[in-house]
């Protein structure tokens, strides 16, 4: 059993226990940013882009909120980073995120030149690292030379966040649906 140990230094993180329970940290704090987005309607992800153990930016996909396609939790936390340090390079920094990012973030990332990313739940339908076919093979070739990528960290908690709301979401639509027709679809 691994224990998580880390020691609060202001904003600085000292591990103190194995890598894994670092990873754990991070992620737990990107799954607090998916909570924000799913308050405000948007879909629950949520990324973090740390450096050295210490938090140099955090988002949440905010898709709705600005009605804007680009504004995906890794783009939103990949600026604030570059603001934070001054420079679009953020070589030596770490993302984590709570799903698997799409082909636009892969692109982001890796023209940040990020060092590591660690994903949540695997997004079969859309995850460009690993997950679709057509980009298998992506994150290997001679585009990337810097990111390594590592998926299924807190997989379950991840994915069930994302599962939740779109059942929620289901389930409200369903009631919409049950109002307006007076549930006369469902007596057919
Ligand atoms: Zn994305």
């Amino acid at each position: 059993m691994h224990l998580l140990l880390l020691s609060n230094f202001g904003d600085i993180f000292v591990i103190t226990e194995s890598k894994s329970s670092f990873d754990i940290y991070f992620m737990e704090q990107a799954l607090v940013e998916a909570d924000l987005a799913e308050k405000n309607g948007d879909v629950p992800v949520g990324a973090l882009i740390v450096k050295n153990g210490k938090t140099l930016a955090r988002a949440h996909n905010m898709r709705e909120v600005l009605g804007d396609v680009t504004a995906h939790a890794e783009i939103i936390a990949i600026r604030k980073a570059a603001q934070a340090i001054g420079s679009w390079l953020l070589e030596d920094c770490e993302l984590y995120v709570t799903l698997e990012p799409c082909i636009m973030c892969f692109g982001a990332i890796i023209q940040a030149r990020i060092a590591q990313v660690y994903f949540g739940a695997f997004d079969p339908k859309t995850g460009a690292c690993g997950s679709l076919k057509e980009l298998a093979g992506l994150s290997n070739s001679s585009i990337n030379h810097h990111t390594k990528f590592q998926g299924g960290i807190l997989k379950e908690r991840c994915s069930n966040k994302l599962k939740h709301f779109f059942q929620k979401k289901r389930n409200s639509a369903k009631l919409k649906n049950n109002i307006v027709t007076g549930g006369k679809e469902n007596e057919q």
